[in-house]
């Protein structure tokens, strides 16, 4: 089989890429997704709050999704549903397997990868106690309950005040649920605020901040947790244990990007985001590998992953019909004071649209501060910011005219308490 893009998953990242790459003038384009139909994790997400950047709308999740999947149908592209990628090997040819087809060879001349997120489980965060049913990440027990149709628990503790922890207390709630505490290790949520405000205090749920799950406890079901107060070394705090009487816990404590296809690839990830390396055309560093979603950062809007991944179909489709335009120049990013990462990592002047993005995340929380952007040591532009936090990814737009070719580094960082 021989495609010129092949997109790896079918959530909105792979749909918008896909859709965006056909509206450029590729029409040999195939979307390859494991599940059993298309719109990746939107699917699960039944509450609202999706496309108030792209359509000036609350959606929920499925009506997001069905836009774009709609949209693909019409457009005639091709897509396997229930396909696994196994492997991406050399000159972009990819290995995957489902029922009907086999195990199947595909050759392509650009590669979009857009593979999403997977949940940290209690493994990755090893909580001491015995090892009874009743602990889930919070997206299983989502898709449980909202695709699957079964109710995961009655009384229950959620650990982490992520947007997936918050979403479900609000869920389980509703379902009939009694969710007596979510604990957060940190000294602030790492959801966003109206979700705080919407998922927890409308509902009277207590939001545990710089607490931690130490104990989980039962034999075959989980009859208890206890909750301990932490340090400002998140080291739990002797005597502040708390013991709640439960018979779910779930684990919202973080998403780790899918990238174990694009390391066989070849492609640098950044171990900062845990995703590939990309350039302002969302190219990683193995010539026309693109890449987009949350495969490449954690992305809490699915607003944003749509306007990356149009940026990613858009310049796979050039990449394929060969219309790019020469680029020498590499800008690299940088994050200096109170900065986690910036996507992309580098950018290429040549490559520009006349305005540019550049996405990222703070390290803490902020309130009157201000982010400076300076190109080689020289501030460029400054975003006063009334509030930042974490959970919140920062989106900074700039021009093109601020820059040149002979620029060597972008730089952004955090100046506190602006008077
Ligand atoms: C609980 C929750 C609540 C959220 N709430 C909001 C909200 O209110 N508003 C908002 O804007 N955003 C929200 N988001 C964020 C938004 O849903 C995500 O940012 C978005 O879904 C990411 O899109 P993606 O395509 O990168 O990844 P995904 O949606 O995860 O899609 C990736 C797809 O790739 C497939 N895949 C992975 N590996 C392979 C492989 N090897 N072979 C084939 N297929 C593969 C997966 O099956 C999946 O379908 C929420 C997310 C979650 C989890």
């Amino acid at each position: 089989m021989n495609y010129d893009i092949v997109v790896i998953g079918g959530g909105p990242a792979g749909l918008a890429s896909a859709i965006e790459a056909h509206k450029k003038g590729v029409s040999s384009i195939l979307v390859i997704e494991r599940d059993r139909e298309l719109g990746g994790i939107l699917q699960q997400c039944i509450h609202n709050g999706f496309g108030l950047h792209i359509f000036r709308e609350e959606l929920t999740g499925p009506e997001y999704a069905e836009r774009f999947i709609e949209a693909l149908k019409a457009m005639g592209i091709e897509y396997k549903l229930d396909t696994m990628v196994l492997e991406i090997g050399e000159d972009k040819c990819i290995k995957a397997m489902n029922e009907i087809d086999g195990f199947m060879s595909i050759k392509a001349k650009a590669i979009i990868l857009a593979m999403g997120c997977r949940e940290r489980t209690r493994g990755a965060i090893a909580i001491p106690g015995t090892r009874p049913a009743g602990v889930f990440s919070a997206g299983t027990a989502q898709r449980y309950l909202n695709m699957e149709g079964y109710m995961v628990g009655k009384r229950v503790v959620i650990l982490g005040s992520g947007d997936i922890g918050l979403i479900m207390a609000r869920r389980m709630t509703l379902e009939g649920a009694k969710v007596l505490a979510v604990a957060e290790l940190m000294p602030y949520s790492g959801g966003l605020t109206r979700n705080i405000v919407q998922c927890l205090n409308d509902f009277d749920i207590p939001l545990l901040l710089s607490h931690t799950v130490t104990e989980i406890k039962g034999k075959d079901r989980v009859s208890s947790v206890v909750v301990s107060k932490v340090d400002a070394h998140m080291k739990p705090i002797a005597g502040t244990e708390v013991e709640y009487e439960c018979d779910t816990l779930l684990l919202s404590v973080g998403l780790i990007p899918e990238n174990e296809l694009s390391k066989q690839a070849g492609v640098e990830i950044d171990p900062r985001t845990s995703g590939p390396i990309v350039n302002e055309s969302m190219e990683t560093t193995v010539e026309g590998i693109f890449a987009c979603g949350n495969v490449v950062h954690v992305h809490d809007l699915v607003d944003f992953v749509t306007a990356e991944s149009n940026r990613a179909g858009a310049n796979a489709a050039k990449y394929v019909i060969e219309s790019r335009k020469k680029a020498f120049s590499v800008i690299n990013t940088y994050s200096n004071e109170g900065i986690t990462y910036i996507v992309p990592q580098y950018i290429r002047f040549e490559n520009l649209e006349d305005k540019f993005n550049l996405f990222m995340r703070v390290k803490k929380v902020y309130h009157n501060a201000k982010m400076v952007v300076k190109a080689d040591g020289v501030t460029i532009k400054e975003f006063k910011k009334n509030h930042m936090a974490p959970g919140e990814m920062e989106n900074l737009v700039l021009e093109k005219s601020l820059l040149n070719e002979s620029i060597k580094s972008l730089t952004v960082e955090v100046i506190k308490e602006v008077v």
